[in-house]
């Protein structure tokens, strides 16, 4: 049985060919719609497979980051809301309870987590206060991570914003990874300045890997003891 869908395409099909004349002699021709002259070519085929996608601006700026590759990847799962937080697993009906593992007082969607939470604000504000940037840290107001570092990286001078992108990816992912250690290993809660020191320490790992920008934020903690950076 035809449906409705199906004979209107037939009909439409059938009204467009009544102009169509065909000439006795003439063989059939390919034609490749995505040039204009017809012809096929790889760089065309290869734009047609992204015909009708377009670009998020926080996935360029994500893309051209300089962070190690799984820790860029967590930041593209949050950005798309494709993170395992309670607040998802409860809407699954995978777990009861939603509360956030850092914080115990909200319900933990990925937002909340990585910039409303009080405890990961209060890392973000002792690290971005390290290089006196701590008019960045986010507020309280809950922007997605995705609207607050695209509002904030252009307060930061063009110069210093390859490291405000990778500290901004390396803390999401120090801030998800004690968030997973809380949910899934049962340690103990670390306090948000060892959150710090550890983002830190990671940071001159990457430093020495070649992430260079991010000297910006090791070389001040160089000059201070590690007791001092517990206490900042
Ligand atoms: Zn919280």
């Amino acid at each position: 049985m035809v449906d409705g869908n199906t004979l209107s395409t037939v009909l439409s099909t059938l009204y467009w060919l009544q102009s169509v004349a065909l000439q006795d002699g003439d063989s059939d021709r390919l034609i490749w719609k995505w040039t204009p002259d017809g012809q096929f070519s790889t760089s065309s085929a290869y734009e047609a497979f992204f015909h009708g996608q377009y670009a998020i601006h926080e996935g360029q700026v994500l893309r051209k980051s300089r962070a190690l590759a799984k820790c860029k990847f967590f930041v593209w799962l949050a950005i798309h809301g494709r993170c395992w937080t309670t607040d998802r697993r409860k809407r699954h009906k995978l777990q009861d309870d939603d509360v956030c593992a850092l914080c115990s007082q909200e319900s933990e969607t990925i937002t909340h987590l990585l910039t409303g939470c009080a405890f990961s604000r209060e890392v973000w504000f002792r690290l971005l206060r390290l290089v006196h940037w701590e008019d960045l840290a986010p507020t309280a107001e809950e922007l997605s991570l995705a609207d607050w570092w695209l509002s904030k990286r252009k307060q930061v001078h063009k110069s210093a914003r390859k490291a405000f992108d990778s500290i901004v990816i390396l803390t999401s992912w120090m801030l998800w990874k004690e968030r997973n250690n809380r949910t899934f290993n049962n340690t103990t809660a670390n306090p948000p300045t060892q959150v710090l020191h550890d983002t830190l320490a990671e940071a001159s790992i990457w430093v020495q890997a070649g992430y260079i920008a991010l000297s910006e934020f090791t070389q001040v903690v160089h000059v201070r003891s590690r007791d001092h950076v517990r206490n900042m």
